[in-house]
């Protein structure tokens, strides 16, 4: 018997209904549990997917809105750093021996025991698994102890929701996902109601950002570096291709990007000419983000008959300014609204994850805390085995 379930009713809302975990559990997907918990939910988020731990404690309201109590973030850069990117060895070791701290800090910051919490959410998946299981199992060691349910939340999903920490952002909305993993369009109609619209058929933007940087000598993680090395610089100097240019989909491609923009550092003379291929990098990859982003709006506009038109950009490139001013513009023309998590919120951090987890716990769900890590677990699994865009591995559909 699951241990937490003593603190659990048995009263499934209407509305769980419609989540497509609720609806189409596949078999490595977290079983949802049905609870009775509702109204303001105060949650515990943990998240350890990669090379941050991080925890916080956001307060959701009755009415769906959020503040953050508490907010830490432990990045661990440096200790990956030498090795020029996340060694993820290094990273479940520096796990284990800082989550215990940084959840005690957050409840901390926030004033609060854990009496006072509703709910624990910890990142399931996607990720390096050895963290992972870090936070995971931290997440189910404290909802035991607690008697607190649990909430398994897909780190994807935090990305999705983050911009809700920042402003007054109702469902549903057009998503650009843009991470160092992840490059992706999503309708998102609510909380664990995703439908994939385009996903990278390669690199994430993030990635090619990471590795486009490590070319041009500059530090990990390459996204914020290559966008300083780019200011100032002239970004119609060096000619780069436009993948999928003409393409009728809403999917993307930075690898073609990335071998050109190798071939030219190799011929770079100065400090100018790096500058210049930065920012030519850097308004390349706006470019495609604001190409792809704008055929998905029409779409979007046309599906929905002109209404709910609203954009948002999240994931740690939706820091980056011209990326921001890009899809910005785009969305302009296009009578979209747009809005952007505050640049806390864009990387990785866990008041996005505590936030997922309180929006599911209002809609009466949770996991049992037998609920597995995943290495990889797509937002839209349905789309994701139908159509994927990566073969499915031996851990599952990537995205
Ligand atoms: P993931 O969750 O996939 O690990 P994050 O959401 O933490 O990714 O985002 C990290 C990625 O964001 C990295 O690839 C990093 O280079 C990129 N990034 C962060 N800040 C910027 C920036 N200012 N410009 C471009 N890329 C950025
Ligand atoms: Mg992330």
């Amino acid at each position: 018997m699951n241990p937490a379930s003593s603190h659990l009713g048995e009263t499934v809302p209407a509305k769980t209904a419609r989540t497509p975990t609720a609806s189409a559990p596949t078999a490595s997907a977290p079983t949802v549990r049905a609870t009775t918990v509702a109204g303001r939910q105060t949650v515990l988020g943990l998240e350890t997917s990669c090379d941050e731990t991080a925890a916080a404690v956001v307060r959701l309201d009755a009415g769906g809105r959020a503040e953050v109590l508490a907010s830490v973030v432990a990045s661990q850069t440096a200790a990956h750093a030498p090795y020029g990117g996340v060694v993820p060895e290094i990273a479940a070791r520096a796990h284990v021996e800082s989550i215990d701290a940084i959840a005690a800090q957050a409840m901390a910051q926030a004033g609060l025991a854990y009496a006072d919490l509703t709910g624990i959410a910890a990142t399931a998946g996607p990720g390096l698994v050895g963290g992972v299981m870090v936070g995971l199992a931290f997440g189910k060691a404290a909802a035991l102890a607690r008697g607190l349910p649990l909430i398994a939340v897909n780190h994807l999903e935090g990305h999705a929701v983050s911009a809700r920490l920042g402003a007054d952002l109702p469902y549903p909305f057009l998503l650009l996902l843009v991470s160092g993993g992840h490059c992706q369009l999503l309708e998102v109609e609510g909380v664990g109601a995703c439908r994939r619209l385009g996903s990278t058929i390669d690199d994430a933007a993030g990635e090619a950002f990471d590795k486009i940087a490590k070319t041009l000598g500059l530090p990990y993680p390459g996204g914020p570096a290559l966008e300083a090395l780019a200011e100032g610089g002239d970004a119609e100097r060096f000619q780069l291709p436009r993948m999928l240019l003409g393409r009728k989909d809403c999917d993307f491609s930075f690898s073609g990007l990335k071998t050109a923009a190798a071939r030219l550092a190799e011929g770079l003379r100065d400090a100018a000419d790096r500058r210049d291929l930065a920012a030519s990098v850097q308004a390349a990859i706006a470019r495609q983000l604001a190409e792809r982003s704008d055929r998905a709006m029409a779409a979007y506009a046309t599906a929905r008959e002109g209404r709910d038109l609203r954009f948002v950009v999240a994931g740690g490139v939706a820091a980056n300014r011209m990326v921001r001013a890009r899809l910005q513009a785009t969305a302009a023309a296009r009578g979209f609204s747009f809005t952007a998590p505050p640049l806390a919120y864009c990387t990785d951090n866990a008041a996005m994850i505590a936030l997922a987890g309180a929006e599911r716990l209002a809609l009466g769900q949770s996991h049992p805390l037998d609920a597995p890590a995943r290495p990889r677990w797509p937002l839209d699994e349905a789309a994701a085995l139908a159509s994927p865009t990566h073969a499915p591995g031996r851990k599952g559909a990537k995205a």
